[in-house]
């Protein structure tokens, strides 16, 4: 396929302005005045700067939260959630706009980034009404004069560090309950994809929402991200991005013991059984782990064929591979964009030479050129090499073989990440027997990565800690208070009463 044009990425930069943090109502400069360049993945050259915040922002930006928190908390519930679903339609609003800058900013495809943006808008909708459906707490009579009740509240300030893949989507993710529940924010996006949190920050600016109610500090993790995760008022950190970095994060808060969500990475595996339908398993596989550019911490990257398919199976997933479209991902025809950045491009490119050097053979797709990562196939993989055990984090799957049940249980589990799996069966109860025994947080049986709001989302092992989504959300931002109270004469042992 040709390069398309590149005017289209031009105008779009011609139309930004530089990113700033925004604290307290404010578009505001870094206090040190210090920016760095955010790049379009696709022309490789700058987009605009960003505000390169730092400890003293963050201090800043946790001042107005903690401040703002005050007022939110006790704001009404049904003025509360006014603002939820105003930003909902806002976004829904602006989806083709945001879908766009998403699109130059990360270099996802068009076609997929507004499907993102879409449920970004239903998620403040959703949190809302939930809030409103909830059960907020429980109430315990233990005898005639005395009973107990127990009430949600929010919990302070929130801290929420994202990552660089699916930024909107995965920021509202965390904002929408964080904010529904009562809870004021101070989000920390990732460095390499800072734009679409600043439209978030312009259309929740616009909804009216108090100052300080939420508040956005771009810079690097080491030290914006840190700072935020060390700051002694902030309560809690809900965390989405590589395993290494959680576990760095639950080190840096546990002096201010800090609540933690963690959703970390995978390398999660699809099973193909010799009695599922294969067009449909074809269809999972090639979708699972070459939508998003392969930059999606639930792809299947790798595959499990039963032997007496397999043949047949990865003949038609050639073909599937071959005919991807790789191109400008501003382009509606294009499946698969350029990677994130020059140095995850480099990153992706070594774990295919050591793929080569562990005994694999590579087949590959077509690209129009070298700033492309072609989507590639490791054949004749073997569980224990590194290209199967790592997260590669690209538009790359492993392939292997297994001939029983028991052998592919094995070999699925034995990584240690454990967020999502996949079976393809027809077979019902091997699919439900299977599923039982995989180590994951997520299974899908003869679907992919379909999920309702409600429904938990997150990992076991190196995967994650916790679950996001529906009412496991409210846990995670509220905290339970329990209220004791005498309605007749409860007995209350007398001391100091003898003379
Ligand atoms: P990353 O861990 O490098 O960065 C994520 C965020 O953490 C960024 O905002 C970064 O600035 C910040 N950060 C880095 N070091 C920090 C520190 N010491 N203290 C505080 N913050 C710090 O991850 P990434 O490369 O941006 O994202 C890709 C990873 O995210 C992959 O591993 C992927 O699987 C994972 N991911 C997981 C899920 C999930 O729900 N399980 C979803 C999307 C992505």
């Amino acid at each position: 396929m040709k390069v398309e044009t590149i005017e289209k990425h031009r105008t779009l930069k011609e139309q930004l302005d530089d990113v700033k943090l925004y604290i307290d109502g404010q578009f505001v400069d870094a206090e040190s005045k210090e920016t760095f360049e955010n790049i379009d993945p696709f022309t490789n050259e700058t987009l605009n700067t960003v505000a390169k915040g730092d400890k003293a922002d963050i201090d800043r930006a946790v001042e107005a939260a903690k401040r703002a928190f005050r007022i939110w908390r006790k704001e009404k519930q049904k003025d509360r959630l006014h603002y939820m679903y105003k930003i909902g339609d806002f976004i829904e609003k602006r989806i083709d706009e945001i879908a766009e800058m998403e699109s130059l900013d990360t270099g996802l495809p068009i076609k997929q980034t507004k499907k993102q943006v879409a449920r970004a808008a239903q998620n403040f909708r959703f949190y809302a009404d939930m809030v409103k459906s909830h059960l907020y707490g429980e109430a315990y009579q233990v005898d005639e004069d005395f009973m107990n009740y127990t009430v949600r509240k929010p919990i302070g300030v929130a801290g929420l560090i994202t990552p660089w893949n699916a930024p909107f989507m995965l920021e509202t993710w965390k904002i929408a309950p964080a904010l529904a529940t009562g809870n004021t924010v101070v989000l920390k996006p990732g460095e390499w994809s800072p734009l679409t949190a600043n439209l978030l920050a312009e259309i929740i600016d616009e909804s009216g929402l108090p100052n300080g109610v939420f508040n956005v500090v771009h810079g690097y993790g080491e030290t914006a991200g840190a700072s935020l995760v060390r700051h002694p008022d902030v309560q809690l950190i809900s965390f989405t991005g590589e395993t290494t970095t959680g576990s760095e994060i639950m080190k840096n808060g546990a002096n201010t013991l800090k609540r933690f969500s963690m959703e970390l990475g995978g390398k999660s595996p699809i099973i193909v059984f010799e009695d599922a339908d294969l067009d449909r398993a074809l269809d999972a596989a090639v979708w699972g782990v070459f939508s998003f550019n392969g930059e999606r911490c639930t792809a299947n990257s790798r595959l499990y064929v039963h032997e007496n398919i397999a043949e047949r199976f990865i003949q038609k997933l050639k073909k599937r591979v071959e005919n991807i479209v790789v191109g400008d991902p501003l382009d509606d025809r294009t499946e698969v964009g350029p990677l994130i950045s020059k140095a995850h491009l480099e990153r992706v490119k070594n774990y295919i030479q050591l793929a080569k050097e562990e005994g694999c053979d590579i087949f590959s797709g077509s690209v129009p050129d070298q700033r492309f990562v072609a989507p590639t196939l490791l054949l004749n993989a073997k569980n224990p090499m590194r290209v199967v055990q790592e997260e590669i984090f690209g538009p790359v799957m492993a392939v292997l073989t297994f001939r029983t049940d028991e052998e592919v249980v094995e070999m699925a589990n034995d990584v240690k990440y454990g967020l999502a799996a996949y079976i393809w069966t027809n077979d019902m109860k091997r699919g439900h027997k299977i599923a039982q025994r995989m180590e994951a947080g997520m299974v899908w049986i003869n679907s992919q990565n379909v999920r309702d709001l409600r429904i938990p989302f997150g990992g076991s092992k190196y995967s994650g800690i916790g679950r996001e989504g529906g009412h496991y959300a409210f846990d995670f931002y509220t905290e339970t208070q329990v209220v004791h109270v005498a309605i007749g004469e409860h007995p209350i042992p007398s001391f100091g009463k003898n003379e």
